[in-house]
């Protein structure tokens, strides 16, 4: 478990293991709490013990902010729903595969089509869950003090990255990776790379030290820049990457 600024703490296991799938982040900003996704389906029980481990009643959460749609994201949301009475936000196009109304897409890559899409229909399988807030780009939204949404596709087609431009952090689902450095995501699971650049090079115009990711620990101190810099050198290696 990491406090990674003032009220903004990171969801995980023993010495701090990524043992829920995804990072699971919980804040209590602005007189409420939110949930930053939801880990895999089987978790949701470990991270309701760890939100009780912080002292706080997991009832008090109001918001379940999902950044897109994969399973190791999405798993646990609609039991923690069911469980805190929570509100679901994710991105009108990601929505429709939380929800149920589009099959949930498997890795993007021809030739893992067929190897790895059994994943999603074995242990990975999500059930679904109802969003009652679909965002967009540039929507402003009243949880945790204020959190605009940035829309950046590529990895899906409703990824989104949070924006706490009072706290100076961003959460970049699995738009970035941090393994050693700031890294791109999975490129397996990632629907559309050319979008993907651009979306970090979006990304990259905002003013922000801190950057919480899907994947790996958090950046305390200039993310911003350093998101910057991997941008620049991504444009680069654009001329070489093949969908
Ligand atoms: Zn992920
Ligand atoms: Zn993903």
């Amino acid at each position: 478990m990491m406090e990674v600024i003032q009220g903004v703490y990171k969801i995980s296991g023993i010495w701090d293991q990524a043992d829920l799938g995804a990072n699971v982040y919980l804040l209590g900003l602005g007189g409420g709490f939110t949930l930053v996704d939801t880990g895999y389906r089987t978790k949701y029980r470990q991270i309701l013990k760890r939100i009780y481990r912080l002292g706080f009643a997991p009832t008090r959460i109001r918001h379940i902010i999902i950044t897109h749609h994969h399973p190791d994201h999405t798993g646990g949301l609609a039991a923690l729903k069911e469980l805190t009475g929570a509100k679901a936000v994710a991105h009108k196009l990601d929505a429709p595969y939380i929800d149920g109304r589009l099959p949930q897409a498997g890795p993007s890559r021809p030739g893992w089509l067929k190897s790895g899409s059994g994943l999603f229909s074995g242990m990975l399988a999500t059930p679904p869950a109802n969003i009652e807030i679909e965002v967009e780009d540039g929507d402003d939204l009243p949880v945790a003090g204020g959190i605009k949404i940035i829309h950046t596709p590529g990895h899906t087609p409703g990824s989104i990255c949070l924006y706490l431009k009072q706290e100076g952090l961003v959460f970049t689902g699995d738009l970035l990776a941090r393994r050693l450095g700031v890294k791109l995501p999975s490129m397996v699971f990632t629907a559309d790379i050319p979008q993907e650049i651009s979306s970090i090079r979006k990304l990259a115009e905002l003013d922000f030290e801190t950057a919480c990711f899907g994947h790996g620990f958090p950046l305390r101190k200039d993310a911003g820049k350093k998101v910057a810099e991997f941008a620049s050198k991504l444009l680069l290696l654009r001329g070489n990457t093949k969908p």
